[in-house]
C-alpha cells in the first residue's frame, strides 16, 4: 500500500496532541469549580477508558451512546470509541422519552455513557432498552444512587487500567466513528453515520484560515452541544491543533457563567446557535464583562439575523461569523467570509453580505435547483432554488431508513433548505421548504420577515409561519415576543408598518400576535410547527 493511502482516523488527532501539546489544558466545568488537566492527562484517561470499554465487551463496530453535557469525560469518551473501533452515538438530551428510546435501540447501543444529571432520563424508559448491557454513571461522586442495572461509576471502569492502549493498527477510514440523530417533521428522529474519514476531513476543513480557522493559538467553547453533531466538530479540530478547550458542563443552560467563562479563561473562539447569541446580548447589556479576548463567535444553526451580527460588532466589538450546516453534513458546508476586494465595498453592503450563509466550503459540491424543473437557478440572488450538496463529509443515506431514499437522490443529498445564489457565489437561505410559505402560488420567505422583525428595537424574539388561508391557500403570520420594556409600546399596526417599508406589500403578514415566548427545538430553533398548529385556524376561524 503506498503512503498516500494512509487512513483518515481519528486517532491521527488523539496523538498529535498527546505527542505535541501535553502540556496545553482542558478546563471542564464542575459544579464544585473548574475541573484542569492536560493533553498528556486526556491520552492517559481515554486509554483508560478504551480498556474500561474493552472489558465490558465493547469490540469493534459496536456503538456506545453517551447522554453528557459538553465535558471532559465526553471528550475521552469522543475520542476513545473510536479509536478502539466502535461508533459513538451521542444522544440529545432533550429528545421525548419516545425517541430516546426509539434511537437507543434503532442504533443497538451496547453501553450507555451518562451524566448523573441525566440519571433520571434514563431511570424512566430503561426496561424499555433492549440493547444496552451496561451503564457508566459520569460522575465526580464515589457513591451515586440509581435504579440502573448494574450500573458503574466512569472513575470506577477507569481505575487501575493500563495508560496506554493497543489500537487496533488496521482501522479503515471508511468504517463508523460516529453517530447522530437529527429529528425529522414527521415520525422518528434520522441517524446520520459520520466515518473516521469524513470526520477527519470536515475537523481538518474548519481550521482552515478561511473557514473557521481553529488554531493552536486558540481558547476554544464549543456551547453546541456535544450531542448536536459533534459539536460542529469543534473538540475535534480543537484536540488535533492543541487548541486549550473549555467545556461548559452543565453551566451551559446560565448564560450570565458563560458570559463569565469567556472572560475568566479568554476564550477566543466560540460557537452557538442564534438564540444563544440573542440570549446573550441581553446578559452582556446587563453584566460589565471584558470580552476582550473573543476573536470571533460562530453563529450557525439557523439564520443569524444582520441586526445581531451589527449590534455585536458596533456596540461591543466583538466579531460574529455566519455558518450553515446540518447534521448530514458533519455538519459544516458553508461560511461566510468578505472576499478582500469588498474591504471597499459601504458598510451597508458588506453587512448584506455577512448575513448571507456565505461561500461552499473548500472540498464540496452544491446546486441550488428550481424543485419544479430541475433545473440550477440563476446566480442572481434573487431566484430561490433548494440546495443540494455532496462530498467526502456529506452523508448519503439515514442509518437504516426507508426514508433515505426521499433525501439522498442520485448522488445528491436534498437539503430541503431554499437559498437564492448571488453572482459573487454566496448563498441566503430564505427557508426550510416546509416553512416557506407559498402565497397564492408566490413564496414568501419566513427567515427574511422575521429577520427584518427582530432589527426592531421593541422586539426580543420573532418567528414567521404560513398558515392556512381561505383565498391564497397560505398567509404568513408574524408571533412576535416584544422585549420586556416594550410590551405595552409596540403594536400589530408598527410591525406591519415597518415591514411595509421594506418588502413588497404581499409579504407582509396578515396579522401580529404577540406571545411570551417562541417555542424552541431540542436543538433551540425556533419550533415553528408548535406556532403552525397552536395558530392553524388563525386565518379561517370567524372569517
Ligand atoms: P441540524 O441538522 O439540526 O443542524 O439542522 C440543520 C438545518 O438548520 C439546516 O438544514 C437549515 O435549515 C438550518 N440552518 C443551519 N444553519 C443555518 C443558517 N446559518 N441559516 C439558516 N438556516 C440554517
Amino acid at each position: 500500500m503506498s503512503t498516500m493511502d494512509y487512513q483518515l482516523t481519528i486517532r491521527t488527532m488523539l496523538e498529535r496532541a498527546r505527542r505535541f501539546f501535553p502540556r496545553k489544558e482542558i478546563a471542564s466545568w464542575t459544579p464544585a469549580g473548574m475541573f484542569r488537566h492536560t493533553y498528556a492527562d486526556h491520552y492517559r484517561r481515554v486509554c483508560q477508558l478504551a480498556h474500561g470499554l474493552a472489558a465490558l465487551g465493547v469490540g469493534r463496530g459496536d456503538k456506545v451512546a453517551t447522554i453528557a453535557w459538553n465535558n471532559h469525560r465526553h471528550l475521552e469518551a469522543y475520542f476513545a470509541v473510536p479509536c478502539m473501533g466502535a461508533v459513538t452515538h451521542t444522544v440529545n438530551f432533550r429528545l421525548p422519552p419516545e425517541h430516546l428510546v426509539y434511537i437507543i435501540n434503532h442504533a443497538e447501543n451496547k453501553v450507555l455513557l451518562v451524566d448523573e444529571d441525566f440519571l433520571p432520563l434514563v431511570e424512566a424508559v430503561y426496561p424499555k432498552l433492549t440493547t444496552v448491557k451496561a451503564y457508566v454513571i459520569m460522575t465526580d461522586k464515589d457513591h451515586v444512587e440509581t435504579r440502573l442495572p448494574g450500573a458503574i461509576r466512569y472513575e470506577e471502569l477507569l481505575a487501575g487500567q493500563p495508560d496506554q492502549y493497543p489500537w487496533p493498527e488496521d482501522l479503515n477510514e471508511k468504517e463508523p466513528a460516529g453517530l447522530c440523530f437529527t429529528s425529522a417533521t414527521t415520525g422518528n428522529p434520522k441517524g446520520v453515520v459520520y466515518t473516521h474519514r469524513a470526520i477527519v476531513l470536515h475537523a481538518m476543513t474548519i481550521c482552515m484560515a478561511d473557514t473557521i480557522g481553529v488554531s493552536e493559538k486558540d481558547v476554544l467553547l464549543p456551547l453546541v452541544p456535544m450531542f448536536h453533531v459533534n459539536a460542529w466538530g469543534t473538540p475535534f479540530a480543537a484536540v488535533w491543533m492543541g487548541s486549550k478547550l473549555v467545556l461548559p458542563g452543565a453551566a451551559l443552560r446560565d448564560l450570565p457563567a458563560i458570559g463569565r467563562m469567556c472572560q475568566d479563561e479568554r476564550v477566543t473562539l466560540t460557537a452557538a446557535v442564534p438564540t444563544m447569541w440573542l440570549g446573550m446580548l441581553q446578559v452582556m447589556a446587563k453584566m460589565d464583562l471584558d470580552l476582550s479576548s473573543l476573536r470571533e463567535i460562530i453563529v450557525g444553526g439557523a439564520a443569524a439575523p444582520r441586526s445581531m451580527i451589527e449590534t455585536y460588532e458596533k456596540r461591543f466589538d466583538i466579531q460574529i461569523c455566519h455558518a450553515y450546516g446540518m447534521t448530514e453534513a458533519a455538519p459544516l458546508s458553508h461560511v461566510c467570509r468578505v472576499k478582500s476586494y469588498m474591504a471597499d465595498w459601504s458598510e451597508d453592503a458588506r453587512y448584506t453580505v455577512r448575513a448571507k450563509q456565505g461561500l461552499l466550503a473548500p472540498g464540496l459540491e452544491m446546486r441550488v435547483v428550481d424543485q419544479i424543473t430541475g433545473a440550477d437557478v440563476p446566480a442572481d440572488g434573487r431566484t430561490m432554488g433548494e440546495i443540494w450538496l455532496r462530498g467526502p463529509w456529506v452523508a448519503d443515506e439515514y442509518y437504516r431508513d426507508e426514508r433515505s431514499a426521499q433525501t439522498f437522490v442520485e448522488g445528491w443529498y436534498r437539503t430541503g433548505d431554499v437559498a437564492t445564489l448571488d453572482d459573487e457565489g454566496y448563498i441566503n437561505i430564505m427557508d426550510r421548504t416546509k416553512d416557506v410559505v407559498k402565497s397564492g402560488g408566490e413564496w414568501i420567505s419566513t427567515v427574511e420577515l422575521e429577520n427584518a422583525i427582530m432589527a426592531m428595537a421593541d422586539v426580543a424574539e420573532a418567528a414567521v409561519v404560513g398558515i392556512a388561508h381561505p383565498r391564497w391557500d397560505e398567509r404568513p403570520l408574524a408571533c412576535v415576543v416584544p422585549r420586556a420594556d416594550a410590551r405595552d409600546r409596540l403594536t400589530a399596526a408598527a410591525v406591519r408598518d415597518f415591514l411595509g417599508n421594506r418588502f413588497p406589500r404581499w409579504w407582509v403578514p396578515d396579522d401580529v400576535v404577540f406571545v411570551d415566548e417562541i417555542p424552541k427545538t431540542s436543538t433551540m430553533k425556533f419550533d415553528k410547527k408548535v406556532l403552525r398548529s397552536r395558530f392553524s385556524e388563525h386565518y379561517t376561524a370567524n372569517r
